[in-house]
């Protein structure tokens, strides 16, 4: 579903990814940890053509990213992202918020996208405030909203950039339940999350960067058994 191959991205004389190759197949829940500046965040940008790199390739469903000819935007309408913070747009309401971007992106109706969006909100337990602005939602609410949002564009694939490091700690969980959910689900996810919890019970793989470099890429049995780089073992130390 998503191939990164030996992919590398500079800022000006500082590089940001060195090298970096993996993957994600179809149903795979990959978590992305490690510590701050390590790249994550950069790392699943370039997923989503967020972010240019300079050397290597990724494929997200056979479309290759590099390829000059890619519609780059018709391939990020494909690939959901939740952000730590929530960017829903603050002057519509959630009903809005969640239609928007399937009338401007995919071209369905009003009513076609009000009704995909009414079931999504359903799905994360929000149908009660449809009609509020994200401003009247707490932090939990309106992450789930722009995850509801995410999937309302029928993605193949969901990126998640820490989507529970800005909240207060009672709603981390509420936001967690619905990524446990969409995991068991099946759906493809490339998690950047410090939740060793959410990895333990529903990630196929954990990896582990380090200055810009996949320092380890395992199976989450061997990651949480036995890292085998210390600097894995020093940032496990850390937050365990
Ligand atoms: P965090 O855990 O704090 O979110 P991260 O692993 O997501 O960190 P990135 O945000 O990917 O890290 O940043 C990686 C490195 O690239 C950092 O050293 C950062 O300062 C640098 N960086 C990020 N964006 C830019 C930019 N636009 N210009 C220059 N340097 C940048
Ligand atoms: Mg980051």
């Amino acid at each position: 579903m998503i191939s990164i191959k030996n992919v590398s991205k500079w800022y000006g004389n500082f590089q940001v990814l060195t090298d970096c190759t993996t993957e994600v197949k179809k149903g795979e829940v990959v978590v992305v940890c490690g510590p701050s500046g390590s790249g994550k965040s950069t790392l699943i940008k370039t997923v989503n053509a967020l972010e240019p790199f300079q050397k290597g390739d990724i494929v997200v469903d056979g479309i290759s990213i590099a390829d000059p000819k890619t519609n780059l935007p018709k391939l990020r309408s494909r690939v959901g992202m939740v952000f730590q913070h929530f960017e829903l747009f603050p002057h519509l309401t959630i009903t809005d918020n969640l239609a928007i971007a399937q009338q401007k992106v995919l071209g369905r109706s009003r009513d076609e996208a009000r009704a995909k969006g009414a079931k999504l909100l359903e799905r994360v337990g929000l149908s009660a405030h449809a009609a509020k602005f994200p401003g009247q939602l707490s932090g939990g609410q309106q992450q789930r909203v722009a995850i509801a949002r995410a999937l309302a564009m029928d993605p193949i694939v969901m990126l998640f950039d820490e989507p529970t490091s800005a909240l207060d700690p009672e709603m981390v969980n509420e936001v967690l339940d619905v990524m446990v959910q969409l995991a068991h689900e099946g759906m493809t996810m490339m998690c950047v999350t410090h939740e060793m919890g959410f990895a333990r019970k529903v990630a196929n793989r954990v990896i582990f960067m380090d200055k810009g470099k996949i320092e380890e890429d395992c199976s989450k049995e061997d990651f949480f058994g036995s890292p085998r780089g210390e600097r894995a073992q020093l940032f496990l130390s850390k937050i365990l």
